[in-house]
Parts: C-alpha cells; structure tokens; sequence
C-alpha cells in the first residue's frame, strides 16, 4: 500500500468516524461490554471493558492501564519508604552503642563506613519521599 493510499484509507476512517462509532458502541454494550469512567488517551472517548479487555470503540485498540498501577505504585511508597527509614534509624542507633563500646581501629573503621552508608541511604529516602510529596500535590 502507497502513502497516498494510507492517508486516503484515513481520511475515509476519519468521516466513517461518528455513525460507526456509535453503531459499534451500541453492539459492543449488547454483547455485553462495560463502559468505565476512564477516558482513551489518544482520544478522550469512553473505554470498555470488552471480555476482561479494555478497549477504545473510537480507535477500535485494546488499550493498557498504566495510570492505575502508578497510582498504587505512588500511593504505597512513601509507606515503604518510612519503613525503610525506620529500619535504618534503628540501625543506627544499635550501630552508635557498638561505635561507643570499641576502641578497635578496624572495627571503628568498619562501622563508620557502615554508618556512613546508612545516614547517606536515609537521605536519599527522605530525598526521594519529598519528592514524591511534591509530586502528588500537584496532581
Ligand atoms: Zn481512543
């Protein structure tokens, strides 16, 4: 198939467009498909639960629901992260008893080094957690 056929082929989709799609709505609502509140995002039109599939009518496309999983993935870090943290800060803490019961250089080194380590690790978290924050209230 030529370009100049495939714009042809979609300019003509493109006037098929409302008729048909309210056509193939209606058999798709009879075969019992599900209409959700959630929108295509290449077209803003309604989606479907098609079978256990949802689907576009307008684009005629199974459609992937990203959105969704980011949201629980967004909703349940800050959560992971503040056990995380926790984690660390008592970490800490035992580490501190150790580093004031020893006065041997290699085990001094070792837990400085570990130390270290964990408060940079809590950083990044309370970084990362801040982060996230932002970006929620903004959305
Ligand atoms: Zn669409």
């Amino acid at each position: 198939m030529s370009e100049t056929d495939k714009s042809r082929l979609g300019a003509v989709r493109a006037v098929v467009s409302e008729d048909d799609y309210i056509r193939r709505m209606s058999d798709a609502l009879r075969s019992g498909a599900k209409m959700l509140s959630e929108i295509c995002p290449v077209c803003n039109s309604p989606l479907f639960e098609i079978r256990g599939e949802l689907r576009c009518i307008r684009c005629d496309k199974p459609v992937v629901r990203v959105q969704e999983e980011d949201e629980v993935l967004v909703a349940s870090t800050p959560l992971i992260l503040t056990r995380l943290e926790n984690a660390v800060t008592a970490k800490l803490d035992i580490l501190t008893n150790i580093l004031m019961g020893t006065n041997e250089p290699e085990e001094l080194k070792q837990l400085s080094e570990t130390i270290a380590s964990l408060i940079s690790l809590f950083h990044k978290s309370r970084e990362l957690s801040e982060k996230l924050r932002r970006e929620q209230t903004q959305t």
